[in-house]
């Protein structure tokens, strides 16, 4: 490990972090076995937390918050869908939260979450689960190594085991 190493464009970078949301509920957190690996500069994770992340050095540690527009968008309401439920394959077992892969009108492809399930309709949501919701990370610096030109070339981090795939 180099200790001289700084966050900037083009490093893989291993970090710890919390993330928790606004009313303080946390969400996801990382093991110091398995910190979260990624490749600066590539959007591998949201922008605007590799912008807070840009010059930090191992060891550092940062809280940042993210607001949702920067995050996974503002909630929209016109993100809820309305389907009858007879539209749906008799033996799918549809969940509140599950998700669904779709076409629309178009036969453009689309995501969305089972909202509400009732007799005769089924709401389905097309915002990102953490739409809406403004995200704190606090994130601890664990390394930092130049990118090989591979992963450079491939725009991600690679790890030992997946280092020769195409
Ligand atoms: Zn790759």
């Amino acid at each position: 490990m180099d200790s001289d190493q700084t966050i900037s464009q083009d490093k893989v970078v291993s970090l710890n972090y919390i993330l928790s949301l606004d009313n303080g509920e946390e969400i996801d957190r990382t093991t110091t076995d398995e910190p979260l690996v990624y490749l600066h500069g590539h959007e591998n994770i949201l922008p605007a937390l590799e912008a807070k992340l840009d010059g930090l050095k191992v060891g550092e540690k940062v809280t940042a918050t993210i607001e949702a527009a920067e995050a996974y968008g503002d909630y929209d309401e016109e993100g809820l869908h309305v389907i009858e439920r007879s539209l749906f394959p008799e033996d799918l077992e549809l969940e509140i939260g599950m998700l669904l892969h779709l076409k629309d009108d178009n036969s453009e492809e689309l995501e969305a979450f089972v909202h509400a399930i009732d007799q005769e309709e089924i709401t389905l949501d097309t915002n990102h689960p953490l739409a809406g919701e403004t995200l704190t990370f606090k994130v601890e610096i664990v390394d930092i190594r130049p990118a090989t030109a591979v992963e450079i070339e491939h725009g991600h981090a690679h790890l030992l085991e997946d280092a020769d795939h195409d």
